[in-house]
């Protein structure tokens, strides 16, 4: 505990220490008495995990929730009490990656556990930070798995095998994945990991004379010619990866020609090409081995040039370039470039491959209810390995193995999926179903007379992206058949009623509706009389009832540039019916309250008048009012507004916690105020919600008690009236 408190002393800002020391001694109190299977006290568990994050270079906050990590699963402590002494930032963190240990009791163990993996997922997509205390947390966990029973070993290392380590993977760790894939096989595949172990532990000394021969030979070559700096060193390769390599390619031991392998780090991209170069003169390459991930980096943003090449004596060798910063992604992934004050912001803000992967994973989420299901394509989705193929333009793609025609189209673009009709891969026709290769060069034969995908599609596709493109594509279909279905239905109807559609439906008008009805556009409103969800009548009564308000307005208009008031020299005050407002010469049903500062009685007001709209009465201070032209401004004054009812806005801003809509609420009830509508959302990148009422007023001062009963609310930060 100590060593560790030194360590982050040395590397955090005060402030952040002394919050790393506060959880150190809350979580070393919480966990006292309590044992790991090692014996150990349980408090080695929460520091180890936090000590891998620090060496990942992680901010304060994630580290202090490494170390609370395991409070809420293993003490009686809640995750209110974390949020109450640690802030909402850590509570999210450490809830993150807290296991639902009560789901129910119906469920199976599988899905236990496809639930609390689609849970991490959704916590993980939401801060990716999360992931990084799991894994940093699984690591841990796997270095120490000796001490459980065997069942439980086998249990977690498959978990490990199956998930966690592509997960590493997937965001570019690359140390994290070994080592937990090494860990995992050493307890799945306990007779094969020794045997390997052994033999390449025996071979050891041989590997490494070899090594240092050709090491001293390359030196030799490239000292004059490349920066200097550079390093020349062996590369253990991880005995998973020998084994995947004997297992797939069916190999023995001693058919794995890249068990030696050197890593060349160089200063510069040039420099990565010249040492290449002179690679390639010195030992002669096989053919097919070289791979140029620098120009074409792997969707985790690896870079490097790999080439295995072989000696006169007949030795294989594999040879990595890479510059420093390469070498840096290539072990640190997504934690490469990250600075510990950073913060959530830094992955945040990122449009980094390696996060936004997830973008496509939580729309497939979205549409799969059964957790095992989900948990199916995720394992699947970060397990493949990745082939690139090439548009004819020599335009490179990555798709994972297993990708056919259809998965490139889309890939391509949503467009040219929906209009293949055919592909052609190294210029020759093949079928759509036909499975890619690693330098493939696929074109997609297209056609404007295409009638879209086929659901037989859906079966033939492997990537979630392409899958969630041919499913959106026959929603879609299926809601523009709606859409001009409803549009015929609301013409004919009219055409009954004895209106024409095209007067009737003036886009101001159909907005109202739409606002009214809560529709996202005007095709929504048509698909959804189309397939039955809204009635003509609903629609055509409004937009008759508009229609005949403005012909009475156009008749009002016509008197008014007459000047027919002023002739007369008389100065009606006409009072509106609903509204009270009282505006000199105009008809009540002409005036109406604007939506862009909602008046309410006591407001100072204006009237302006529209152009085929009425009157709209504003507050004299909204921002609208100000650069109208001044001929069309008309004093306006309220009147008899005892037994009116006016909506006015309030906005609310405040911590986002659980229950605060609710209490809102009720004090605006206790007020006697009517709420006619309410809307929460919760501000991005933030713990901020905004909650927005629409309340039912009579006079100003209702309102303004209403504002202040609000803000005395606890959490509440603001409360105001809400202009727009
Ligand atoms: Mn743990």
């Amino acid at each position: 505990m100590q060593k560790f408190l030194e360590k982050a002393k040395g590397i955090y800002n005060e402030g952040d220490y002394l919050a790393i020391r506060y959880a150190v001694d809350f979580a070393y109190e919480k966990h006292k008495g309590q044992k790991r299977a090692s014996g150990e006290d349980y408090i080695i568990h929460p520091l180890s995990v936090a000590d891998i994050l620090i060496d990942l270079n992680m901010d304060s906050d994630t580290v202090i929730a490494s170390l609370l990590h395991d409070v809420i699963e293993d003490t009686d402590i809640s995750e209110e009490e974390i949020k109450s002494k640690f802030g909402a930032k850590i509570e999210q963190l450490v809830a993150g990656v807290t296991k639902l240990t009560r789901i129910s009791v119906k469920e199976t163990e599988e899905e236990k556990e496809a639930e609390n993996i689609r849970r991490l997922f959704l916590a993980m997509s939401a801060d990716i930070r999360v992931l990084l205390i799991k894994l940093a947390d699984r690591l841990h966990n796997m270095r120490t798995l000796n001490f459980l029973p065997p069942e439980k070993q086998a249990k977690k290392a498959k978990e490990t095998l199956g998930i966690y380590a592509p997960l590493a993977g997937r965001i570019g760790i690359s140390w994290i994945k070994c080592e937990l894939e090494d860990l995992s096989m050493k307890y799945l595949y306990k007779e094969d990991f020794k045997e390997l172990n052994e033999r390449l532990a025996q071979e050891r000394i041989n590997r490494m004379v070899l090594v240092n021969r050709i090491a001293d030979k390359l030196d030799l070559e490239i000292k004059d010619v490349v920066t200097p700096g550079y390093e020349i060193k062996g590369r253990p390769k991880h005995i998973y990866s020998i084994y995947l390599k004997m297992k797939t390619q069916d190999k023995d031991f001693d058919q794995i020609h890249d068990l030696i392998a050197l890593r060349v780090i160089v200063k510069d991209i040039r420099d990565c090409y010249s040492v290449l170069g002179i690679v390639h003169s010195l030992w002669k390459p096989i053919p097919g081995r070289f791979k140029d991930y620098i120009a074409v980096p792997k969707p985790n943003m690896y870079q490097s040039l790999h080439t295995t090449v072989i000696n006169e004596f007949g030795e294989k060798f594999e040879i990595q370039i890479r510059t420093f910063e390469m070498d840096k992604v290539a072990e640190y992934g997504i934690a490469a470039h990250w600075k510990y004050k950073e913060g959530k912001d830094f992955f945040n803000k990122t449009s980094d491959a390696r996060v936004s992967w997830m973008k496509d994973m939580l729309e497939v989420q979205s549409q799969v209810e059964d957790s095992i299901e989900f948990v199916d394509t995720l394992k699947r989705d970060v397990s493949l390995t990745e082939i690139y193929v090439f548009s004819p333009k020599g335009n490179v793609f990555n798709l994972p193995q297993g990708s056919t025609c259809i998965d490139f189209a889309y890939r391509v673009h949503s467009e040219v999926g929906n209009r293949c009709v055919g592909a052609k891969v190294n210029k020759k026709i093949v079928p759509l179903s036909t499975q890619l290769q690693n330098g493939d060069v696929v074109e997609i034969l297209t056609s404007n007379q295409s009638k879209g995908p086929s659901r037989d599609w859906l079966k033939i596709t492997v990537t979630s992206s392409a899958k969630a493109k041919i499913k959106s594509f026959f929603k879609k279909q299926t809601k523009d058949e709606n859409i001009k279905l409803g549009r015929e239905m609301l013409e004919r109807e009219a055409r009954h009623k004895g209106y024409n559609y095209a007067d009737i439906s003036n886009p101001n008008w159909l907005k109202v509706i739409i606002d009214r009805y809560n529709f996202n556009s005007i095709e929504d409103m048509y698909a959804s009389v189309g397939y039955g969800g809204t009635s003509t009548n609903q629609i055509l009564f409004k937009l008759i009832d508009f229609y005949k308000k403005s012909q009475a307005l156009s008749q009002a208009e016509a008197l008014l540039e007459k000047g027919v008031s002023d002739q007369h020299g008389q100065k009606t005050r006409i009072q509106h019916k609903h509204s009270g407002i009282l505006i000199d010469g105009y008809d009540d049903f002409l005036i109406k309250l604007s939506h862009c500062c909602n008046p309410v009685p006591g407001d100072k007001i204006i009237g302006y008048i529209t152009r085929g709209r009425g009157v709209m009465v504003h507050r004299e201070n909204c921002p609208n009012m100000r650069n109208v032209e001044a001929e069309r401004k008309m004093p306006a004054a309220w009147s008899n507004w005892d037994d009116s009812v006016y909506t006015a806005k309030l906005r609310v801003e405040s911590d986002n916690r659980k229950g605060i809509l609710g209490q809102l609420a009720s004090v605006l009830t206790s007020l006697k105020l009517n709420i006619v509508s309410a809307n929460a959302r919760v501000l991005k990148n933030s713990d901020i919600a905004v909650i927005s009422f629409g309340v039912e007023i009579r006079k100003t001062e209702e309102l303004e008690n209403a504002i202040k009963k609000l803000s005395q609310i606890e959490g509440v930060l603001d409360v105001h009236r809400d202009n727009r």
